[in-house]
């Protein structure tokens, strides 16, 4: 071990051998891992661990697909390690992390809060990285090491999470942060603070609203932590000096901390919408729509009974036209190998349009993509791409058959494999069923994305309305195909 007091405690042995493993498995990318080697080496203590790889692609101008890649070549060899974070809406803090999602639960309980929060894979469930100890050791590592402040404000809260305003949250708890402090078991904590007009709440104990005009003058809050947190009743009381002590009977170290606000600041932050919410960062859903992923670590997506949900993600059907009859002309050996190699031609075009390749059925590819408006590039770079097969082929041998469709979705494992469902699954395999030879349906909420017009602008369209088995209503599609 080559550990310094001066300067960053890297171990160099194991960081050469996990840097050599990365090169072999992240080939011709030698100054995305050159830089990651100097991050490694020259960041700051809390820089190095639970590191959000969009923040860091922005630091570095750096493309934000190529820095996830990057990162999880470098989980694979050992450099990084990676954690799903379950962030809580109400306060932005990280209420349970996870090494993989096997571990994952539908719900986590907010001790905050005091409330159950959804595992909400789009917006509240943040993947962060961290640099293993056996690389580089930071204090950040172990958060028993740190302050309580530190590991209230700057390890507990989401990087990323922002007040409604704009604010950073951890801005937000340094500046109305009263006190923090551990109060270990057996003890009791004493603090002396001053209530001033507005809301003051407490972690153990009663949220106080400060009323100038109140005459109920509390002088002393006197709390024993057992187990659990029971809610207290909020209070209104008058402005003045207030003692407060708790006393920790459960086993276990706790924190006991308050913060105080003004009126105005407590109405941006309650209610029934999220009082956080998360900004520039690697969401869950978006690392399940990622082929690298699901190609490096294809049996981490074992999840909890029920599926985890996804708000918002694209689902690609395609097929072949014909097939049966591909199979009976040319026969099967040499029509298995043709379907093998338009699956390696669809492959690489959904890994270039930032999708993930979820399953194949038969002759069919179902797709997933994070931005919808990639599903779109990748449909239309497959009319491309098989066009080309055909040419170089010297006859029409594959003619595809295009769908897609934006919604919620249910991640689930199936088989070991991820894979989705729900009615956004369903509708997307009916309206691809509509399509016929070289042409694309997108559903209406495909066709009217900001964005899709443009990408688009070559292709004829043509509105229909019509009824699918199994969807009640009648739907708007848009039929695509290359013009004449
Ligand atoms: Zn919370």
């Amino acid at each position: 071990m080559t550990l310094s007091n001066f300067g960053p405690a890297v171990h160099e042995p194991s960081f050469q051998e996990r840097l050599d493993r990365l090169r072999a498995s992240y080939a011709n990318h030698d100054d995305l891992v050159r830089e990651l080697e100097s991050f490694v080496r020259k960041a700051p203590d809390d820089q190095i661990v639970r590191i959000n790889p969009i923040q860091y692609a922005a630091n570095h101008g750096r493309d934000e697909a190529e820095v996830i890649d990057l990162f999880l070549h470098a989980r694979k060899a050992g450099l990084l390690t990676m954690e799903w974070h379950y962030v809580c809406r109400g306060c932005g803090m990280i209420i349970e992390s996870f090494h993989t999602l096997n571990a994952a639960g539908e719900h986590s309980f907010c001790k905050t809060c005091l409330v159950n929060r959804d595992a909400d894979l789009s917006d509240f469930v943040e993947i962060g990285f961290t640099v293993s100890k056996a690389v580089r050791t930071s204090r950040f590592h172990d958060p028993e090491r740190l302050s309580a402040k530190e590991v209230v404000i700057d390890y507990n809260t989401a990087a990323s999470a922002m007040a409604r305003d704009g604010t950073k949250a951890r801005d937000f708890y340094w500046r109305h942060n009263v006190f923090v402090s551990y109060v270990e078991p057996g003890e009791t904590g004493t603090f002396q603070v001053n209530l001033e007009p507005g809301f003051f709440a407490l972690r153990y104990g009663p949220e106080l609203i400060v009323d100038p005009s109140s005459d109920n003058r509390v002088e002393r809050i006197d709390i024993t932590h057992r187990d659990g947190r029971p809610a207290e009743k909020m209070q209104t009381v008058a402005p003045g000096s207030l003692t407060y002590t708790l006393t920790n009977a459960s086993p276990d170290r706790i924190v006991a901390s308050a913060i105080s606000v003004t009126e105005a600041e407590r109405a941006a932050l309650s209610g029934t919408t999220p009082g956080f919410k998360l900004g520039d960062f690697l969401s869950g859903s978006r690392l399940l729509s990622m082929q690298t992923f699901l190609d490096l670590f294809p049996s981490e997506t074992v999840m909890s009974a029920g599926g985890l949900a996804v708000k918002r993600v694209a689902v690609l059907f395609t097929d072949i036209k014909g097939s049966t009859a591909l199979y009976d002309r040319i026969g099967d050996m040499k029509a298995f190998n043709l379907v093998r190699q338009h699956f390696g031609v669809l492959r690489d075009v959904i890994a270039a349009n930032r999708g993930a390749l979820v399953k194949t059925i038969g002759d069919a590819v179902m797709a997933s993509f994070h931005d919808p408006l990639n599903a779109i590039g990748a449909a239309l770079d497959m009319l491309a791409q098989i066009r080309r097969f055909n040419d170089s082929a010297g006859e029409e041998l594959i003619m595809l058959k295009i769908g897609a469709h934006v919604g919620r979705c249910l991640a689930v494992t199936l088989n070991e494999r991820l894979d989705y469902f729900g009615q956004t699954v369903n509708l997307a395999a009916r309206v691809q069923g509509l399509a016929a030879e070289n042409e694309i349906y997108l559903s209406d909420e495909m066709y009217c994305l900001p964005g899709a017009a443009v990408l688009l602008a070559a292709m004829q369209c043509d509105a229909q309305t019509v009824h699918v088995k199994g969807i009640e209503r009648e739907i708007v599609v848009h039929a695509l195909r290359a013009r004449p």
